[in-house]
């Protein structure tokens, strides 16, 4: 399987060379070149997650990896979740269900990718010798995910760029009290976009470049959105029937392409619903045409709040019916403007593919009320987002899946300022406060962020 730019500018690279530059040189994404089918063997209900994750990454990595590869990855990733399904199906009500992605290292479905990521990264430069420094920023889930799936791991250095005093202590705990020599924790005076900022800074820093290869984690990798293809087919699988719809909690598109993908291959999967809180620049493009940048606004939803969907652009270069020449001149346009209007006919295309709801605040803490009083289940906002947009949903149409991916005792002051109780925690989030913390406060320049580095 051979990898192209959404850009057209960009040589052809294989499974490991598009997972280890991440975004591609004429800055476009990655996609694969022709979409492969899935294996029908896959629709069996019942079929077991490792099953289906193997063909799916074999199907993406083929020999551009070494031999045994993808099994050891798959087999490391399923031992550290702590349930038998992985990514088990939970039934609300009559025709809708939860599909919980957060019984991973750091309860979050970050997870389900990172892992795998940080196993194939490291057969990758294995195989050809070479070390990677990967530079992330984040507002919390993805740190802490990487954190967990790199910690340790031989070839790769890992940096982590967070807002100080803005991601949930939890959250900051996850990343902070790894003792591991490959990982370094940076909280910045600042807030998630000049940890954004200086990400992009320290990719372009011909210092650090000149000290090896950089790359990033974030779900403009190929590798990420590959691994979460998986639990689609899995719950499409389960549910054989009448197509399921899944309603997706979107931030940046990275999920809901992966089962834009898993329905491209064939897998029992129905409408996708990209659900966003008030950071909504996906339901305002799908409605009006118009995809513009505003501010971003600080939601309960956190890992949400994100104003320009990095993964909508493989969206936009499928609608256009993979034409490399229009989807650059969309987002060469966006960059430079901060807005951008689509042709009524890509517009057309888009609602074909994808159709979004906006969930405010208030009925996102109104969700996880409802949620508890109407199924008994405690939900994290995320989910809430998703849950309320499902339930908007017509469901004598066929099932309706929400996509829960947080655990709940990961956000407690929201969901116990909803219910009056504080969430349960699972066994991955105990034992964190009290043991001591590997992390260096900075000032939100790039200077200061190379000294740190040194
Ligand atoms: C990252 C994240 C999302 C959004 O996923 P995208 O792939 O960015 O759309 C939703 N919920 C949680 C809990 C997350 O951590």
């Amino acid at each position: 399987m051979k990898y192209i730019s959404t850009r057209g500018q960009a040589p052809t690279v294989d499974f490991a060379q598009a997972m280890l530059s991440g975004l591609a040189p004429d800055g476009g994404l990655y996609v694969p070149e022709t979409w492969p089918v899935a294996d029908a063997g896959m629709a069996r209900p019942g079929i077991p997650y490792a099953t289906v994750a193997r063909s799916v990454l074999t199907t993406f990595a083929g020999a551009s990896l070494p031999a045994g590869a993808v099994d050891a990855a798959v087999a490391r990733l399923v031992e550290r979740f702590h349930h038998e399904a992985v990514t088990p199906l939970v039934q609300l009500d009559a025709n809708l269900w939860l599909l919980e992605l957060f019984h991973g290292p750091t309860a979050a479905f970050k997870d389900l990718a990172m892992q795998l990521a940080a196993s194939l990264m490291d057969a990758a430069l294995a195989g050809a010798g070479d070390r990677l420094t990967l530079v992330t920023a984040t507002s919390g889930d993805t740190g802490a995910a990487a954190v967990r799936a790199f910690a340790g791991a031989n070839r790769i250095r890992l940096i982590v760029l967070h807002p100080e005093g803005r991601v949930s202590p939890v959250q900051r705990l996850q990343m902070t009290t790894v003792e591991a020599d490959n990982i370094t924790n940076l909280a910045v005076r600042g807030d998630f976009d000049d940890c954004q900022r200086l990400v992009k800074g320290l990719l372009a820093d011909a210092a650090l470049r000149a000290q090896g290869p950089l790359s990033s984690v974030n779900s403009i990798n190929w590798a990420r959105l590959a691994g979460q293809i998986p639990y689609y087919v899995t719950a499409g699988a389960a549910l054989a029937g009448p197509a399921p719809r899944f309603v997706v909690p979107t931030g940046n598109f990275g999920d809901a392409f992966a089962g834009w993908a898993a329905r491209r291959m064939g897998a029992n999967v129905g409408g996708l619903v990209a659900a966003v809180n008030s950071n909504d620049a996906l339901a305002r493009v799908l409605a009006d045409g118009v995809y513009s940048r505003r501010t971003t606004v600080e939601t309960h939803s956190v890992s949400m709040d994100v104003q320009a969907p990095s993964n909508f652009e493989r969206l936009v270069f499928e609608a256009t019916g993979r034409d490399a020449d229009r989807t650059r001149a969309v987002f060469e346009t966006f960059a430079r403007e901060g807005t951008v209007t689509l042709d009524d006919d890509l517009l057309t295309k888009l609602r074909a593919e994808v159709s979004a709801e906006t969930v405010s605040e208030a009925e996102t803490r109104a969700e996880i009320t409802h949620a508890w009083s109407a199924y008994g289940q405690v939900i994290c906002p995320h989910t809430a987002v998703a849950v309320a947009a499902a339930r908007r949903l017509d469901t004598s149409a066929g099932p309706v899946v929400a996509l829960s991916t947080a655990h709940p005792a990961k956000f407690p002051d929201v969901v116990t300022g909803a219910l009056g109780f504080e969430p349960q925690r699972p066994s991955v989030l105990e034992g964190l406060e009290g043991r001591p913390e590997y992390c260096r406060t900075v000032e939100p320049t790039l200077a200061a962020v190379r000294a740190a580095l040194d």
